[in-house]
C-alpha cells in the first residue's frame, strides 16, 4: 500500500464567473514524482498554488501530510518547497547571500556551499544571480526550494526554455531529490520528460482531470485501444542526435 501525502477532493477554483478548476480529485503518494500535464490554461498552476497555500480555493478539500489546508496552512508551509519564479530573486545579490537570506526567512541553518554543490553551482557561489544563464537560474531556484528540507517539492515547468543538456541535468537533480525521500510534484509540457521522470501523471484539460495513471499504463491503454503510430519508430530521435553531436556536458557556464 502506498502512503497518501496529498489528498485533493472535489477542488474548485473560480476567477470571477470563470471556473478554472472544475472539481478535481486526486491523491499523491509519498515518495513519488507526480506529474500534472495539460495544455496552457488547463489549471495546473492554479491547482499547485492552492496546494502551496499561495492561492485561495473556491471549494473542496485539500489535505497535505495529514494537515487540512483550511486549518493549518502555516504548518503546511513548513514542510513544502516551492520553486519561485526567477523574478522573485534579488538580481544583485550573490548566490551565497541569497541562500543565507532564504535560510533566515525559514529560520533554518544551511550550508550554502553544500546546497550549491547539489545543483552543480559551487563555482558560481560568488556570482550574482543576474549573471547566471537560464539553466543555472533554474537549478538555483530548485536549490532554494530545498533550504527548509521539505517533504514535498513543487516544480512548475522547471525545464521550460532550457537546452537539452540543461534539461537532462535537471532531470537528474529531480531524481536525486526523490532519492533522498522527498515527494515531487511537477508540471511540464515535455512528454518525454514526464515519461522519464514521473511515477504517475494526471492529465488536466479545461479544469478537469481526464486521465490519471502511470505513463506506462497510459501508453499501454492507448495501444490496446488499437492506436498505431503512423510511422515506424526509429531507434533514436533528433534529440539523441543533438546530444550525441554536442555532448552531454552542460554548456551554460
Ligand atoms: P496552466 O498553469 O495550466 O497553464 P493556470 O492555472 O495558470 O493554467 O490558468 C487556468 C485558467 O485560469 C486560465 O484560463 C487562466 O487564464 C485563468 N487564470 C489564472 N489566474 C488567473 C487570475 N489571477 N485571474 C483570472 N484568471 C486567471
Ligand atoms: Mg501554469
Amino acid at each position: 500500500m502506498q502512503n497518501t501525502i496529498i489528498s485533493v477532493k472535489n477542488l474548485k477554483k473560480s476567477y470571477g464567473s470563470f471556473e478554472a478548476v472544475k472539481g478535481i480529485s486526486f491523491d499523491v503518494y509519498e515518495g513519488e514524482i507526480f506529474g500534472l500535464l495539460g495544455p496552457n490554461g488547463a489549471g495546473k498552476s492554479t491547482t499547485l498554488e492552492i496546494i502551496e497555500t499561495l492561492r485561495q480555493k473556491t471549494s473542496g478539500e485539500v489535505i497535505v501530510d495529514g494537515m487540512n489546508l483550511d486549518e493549518e496552512p502555516d504548518k503546511i508551509k513548513r514542510i513544502i518547497g516551492v520553486q519561485l519564479q526567477s523574478s522573485g530573486f534579488y538580481p544583485g545579490l550573490r548566490l551565497v547571500e541569497l541562500i543565507d537570506l532564504f535560510a533566515g526567512l525559514y529560520n533554518r541553518q544551511v550550508e550554502p556551499m553544500e546546497l550549491l554543490r547539489l545543483v552543480n553551482l559551487e563555482d558560481k557561489a560568488k556570482n550574482k544571480y543576474k549573471e547566471l544563464s537560464g539553466g543555472q537560474k533554474q537549478r538555483f531556484s530548485i536549490a532554494t526550494t530545498l533550504i527548509n528540507k521539505p517533504k514535498i517539492v513543487f516544480l512548475d515547468e522547471p525545464t521550460t526554455g532550457l537546452d537539452p543538456q540543461a534539461r537532462r541535468n535537471l532531470w537528474q537533480l529531480i531524481k536525486d531529490i526523490q532519492a533522498k525521500g522527498a515527494t515531487v510534484i511537477i508540471t511540464t509540457h515535455y512528454m518525454d520528460e514526464a515519461e522519464q521522470l514521473c511515477d504517475r501523471i494526471a492529465i488536466l484539460d479545461e479544469g478537469k482531470i481526464i486521465a490519471l495513471a502511470s505513463p506506462d499504463k497510459m501508453i499501454d491503454d492507448l495501444v490496446t485501444s488499437g492506436f498505431e503510430r503512423p510511422k515506424q519508430v526509429k531507434a533514436a530521435n533528433l534529440e539523441d542526435v543533438f546530444i550525441h553531436l554536442t555532448g552531454k556536458e552542460i554548456r551554460d557556464e
